[in-house]
């Protein structure tokens, strides 16, 4: 960086950290900075939509019939990082506390309530596209945003490459206990990629949707933890 005899410090764009062209005197953020952001905004709603499946969970998973280790620790169910992605605290929770913070900034009241993940995730890459040529003139903490709009991105399109989706995979051991002995049932419960419900064949137990994985994924850990775990 050249510096002249007063040291004064041509400025720099807050995300690369590349001087800013004269065109670009009084911004945060340089224009392909600005550009790229503006990209990946618009990319994140169908990498979202396609994350949002139960297919994308079980790319890498092991298929029914594959050999298994005899350990008592069951495969857990697979891809819980694309779970973490797409369920609350996700992406959508990651995007609304940039606009949150950005409304801040102007002034204005905080991110309306958008429903759930797949709903919030096109309004708020909305609303910080709008926003976008304002944050990088004057928003002072474009730079951590951008850096955290490219973080996503990849993380999203990180979870969607893999292997070619397996049809119906193991997914550990049912963790219901029997109402009578207290027993774990114990049985492989098993998820296809077409349905995200699963459901034991032993006892009936049944989880509905993705977010009831959570709660399969916590019972069954619970369950080892407790040594019941067949
Ligand atoms: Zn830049
Ligand atoms: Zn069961």
């Amino acid at each position: 960086m050249n510096h002249t005899a007063d040291d004064y410090s041509w400025p720099a764009c807050m995300a690369c950290g590349h001087e800013l062209w004269v065109s670009e005197a009084g911004r945060l953020a340089c224009r392909p900075c600005e550009d790229k952001t503006a990209k990946r905004l618009a990319e994140l709603p169908a990498l979202f939509r396609q994350l949002n499946t139960t297919a994308s969970l079980m790319r890498g998973a092991r298929k029914v019939g594959a050999a298994t280790s005899g350990s008592r620790v069951p495969p857990i169910p697979p891809r819980l990082g694309v779970l973490s992605l797409a369920a609350a605290g996700g992406v959508a929770t990651r995007l609304r506390d940039i606009e949150d913070a950005w409304r801040a900034a102007l002034g204005w009241t905080v991110a309306p309530w958008r429903g759930s993940p797949a709903e919030a995730v096109p309004e708020h890459t909305k609303f910080l596209i709008n926003n976008l040529p304002w944050a990088c003139d004057a928003y002072d903490s474009i730079g951590q945003d951008i850096d955290e709009i490219r973080r996503l991105h990849s993380e999203c399109t990180a979870a969607l490459t893999g292997e070619r989706r397996p049809g119906r995979v193991n997914i550990g051991y049912c963790p219901a206990a029997d109402e009578e002995t207290g027993g774990v049932c114990g049985k492989q419960l098993t998820a296809s990629a077409g349905s995200p419900r699963i459901q034991c064949g032993n006892c009936g137990t049944e989880w509905p949707d993705m977010a009831a994985w959570r709660d399969l994924r916590r019972a069954q850990e619970a369950a080892i933890e407790t040594g019941a775990a067949v």
